[in-house]
């Protein structure tokens, strides 16, 4: 194992961007391993091989992981990624892959679920011999990999390739939690001993958020503010008894964004490229957008929302106030999916409001990128957020946020004062239809009455840097930490 500085870091996702992406994880794990491979770490990146993923890869070899006493064929494919064109040096992107669990038209919501995420866990700790890897820790990420401490902990620990790993395990959404009824245990290999409520027991089911949660070394989440407020009942999704008894390990760390790929002066996907010396050329995206979503053309304010259409971004507060913001005179425009009933709303909003509210349905990366690059202000009222990374894009396109002050949000979007021109975007706090109304509000009469100081506030939102130098570096340490917490272990 590395003694000095340089870590060995294996980090483990169910989504990673480019190849395969349903939301911020992927944009996380698509970014996050390329800092610190820049850094000088030796990082390995590690994904289920889903049907979608057509990268070109080589097949390093094969093995039988046994479930639930049957062997189960992974093959574990190799690709490569240069973390800088200017370098090259190259990172491992592996690939599990069996044809049985992954090769399927979505990447989640499977009746097996629960099989294909202990199938791979069990695969990923399995695969590092084969590939002469041995890690100083394995960075896990969200539910999906939930059962690499456990496994690690109470089956692996007596082998010596394993004892020194240490874990870190990162929640990016506590209300996925993967629970299961008590007899998946066997999946895991596990006996019912686990069936446990110091150990995977969750109100009657078998947790695997709750084994990431109670076996890593140290655990942490995607913002300050977000780590403090799962430790409340009204955020901890009923864990947070359980982080509160581990809150002297759990951390606090915001997300970055990818600079290079979320570059209004470099973006090939944009009508006319900007940068914060150039903010009177955006206008033109916002022309190409109204265009591409037939809407007239025009200066009046443009007001966005690039999200999962679910209850957790807040959007009841919308629903609630909608046919009032659309008497003003503005655009909206729509781009998501998920939830039934939003989807239906957001329809019927765009043939209400013909001419005003343009609704896009589905996942479209290309288009998001020209609403952020095209918009004006964009919405994120969230209910909770652990981080957000649309309101972190939006800022780097210069598209100012308007958002309610929880999680993440509330750590990177500061309140603007047209007074002192301090703050980055338009905060309220109280989870209320008025609240967000009168942010909006307070937004459009900057935009329209004092155009100069909207300018200014557009060249200040782009100046912010939340690239992931900074928060890369504080991974290191906590990388540090966990392999400190794991040496007292084993001594
Ligand atoms: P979450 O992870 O809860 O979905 P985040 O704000 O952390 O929310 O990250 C969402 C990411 O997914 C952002 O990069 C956003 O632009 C992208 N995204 C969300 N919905 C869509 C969509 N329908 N089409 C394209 N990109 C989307």
């Amino acid at each position: 194992m590395t003694d000095g500085k340089k870590l060995k870091i294996l980090y483990v996702a169910s989504e990673v961007s480019p190849f395969a992406k349903t939301g911020g994880l992927a944009d996380v794990a698509g970014s996050l391993p390329r800092s610190l491979a820049l850094m000088g770490h030796d990082v390995r990146v590690v994904m289920p091989r889903y049907k979608s993923i057509s990268c070109r890869f080589n097949t390093i070899y094969d093995f039988p992981v046994m479930i639930s006493g049957r062997k189960e064929a992974a093959i574990i494919r190799e690709h490569r990624i240069n973390p800088d064109s200017s370098d090259r040096r190259t990172m491992p992107v592996y690939f599990v892959d069996n044809y049985q669990y992954f090769e399927r038209n979505n990447l989640y919501c499977y009746f097996d679920e629960v099989e294909r995420f202990a199938f791979f866990c069990r695969a990923v700790i399995e695969m590092l011999p084969g590939i002469e890897f041995q890690p100083d820790l394995i960075h896990c990420n969200d539910w999906q990999t939930g059962p690499i401490p456990v496994l690690l902990r109470e089956q692996y620990f007596k082998n010596p390739f394993y004892r020194e790993m240490g874990n870190l395990f990162t929640v990016h959404n506590l209300y996925y939690q993967g629970n299961y009824p008590k007899d998946c245990l066997r999946l895991l290999g596990l006996s019912d001993a686990y069936y446990h409520p110091e150990k995977l027991e969750f109100y009657g089911d078998i947790s695997f958020l709750k084994a990431g949660l109670v076996y890593a070394d140290i655990i942490n989440t995607v913002s300050r503010t977000y780590a403090k407020e799962i430790q409340t009942p009204l955020y901890g999704e009923r864990m947070d008894g359980l982080l509160r008894k581990r809150s002297g390990d759990l951390y606090g760390i915001v997300n970055g964004i990818d600079y290079n790929e979320f570059d209004p002066g470099q973006d090939n996907l944009i009508a006319q490229n900007y940068d914060c010396n150039s903010v009177e050329l955006k206008v033109r995206n916002k022309y190409a957008l109204q265009k591409a979503m037939n809407l007239p053309a025009g200066d009046r304010p443009l007001l966005a929302i690039v999200s999962r259409l679910v209850d957790q971004k807040g959007l009841d507060l919308l629903v609630k106030i909608y046919d009032l913001l659309m008497s003003a005179d503005i655009q909206v425009v729509v781009l998501g999916s998920g939830d039934q009933y939003y989807e239906s709303f957001f329809r019927d909003m765009a043939a209400r409001h013909p001419g005003k509210t343009a609704v896009h349905i589905g996942f479209n990366a290309p288009l998001a990128q020209q609403i952020y690059a095209g918009a004006d202000m964009f919405l994120m009222p969230s209910r909770f957020e652990p981080c957000g990374l649309g309101q972190l894009i939006s800022l780097r396109y210069g598209t100012i946020p308007i958002v309610r002050a929880t999680g993440g949000l509330a750590d990177t979007i500061r309140d603007y004062d047209p007074g002192t021109c301090t703050g980055n975007g338009f905060t309220f706090s109280d989870y209320r239809s008025e609240d967000l109304l009168a942010a909006i509000e307070r937004a459009l009469n900057i935009y329209r009455g004092r155009p100069e100081l909207w300018r200014q506030l557009v060249r200040a939102a782009m100046s912010e840097d939340f690239s992931w130098s900074a928060s890369a570096r504080e991974y290191v340490k906590l990388y540090h930490i966990v392999k400190d917490v794991r040496k007292n272990c084993v001594k």
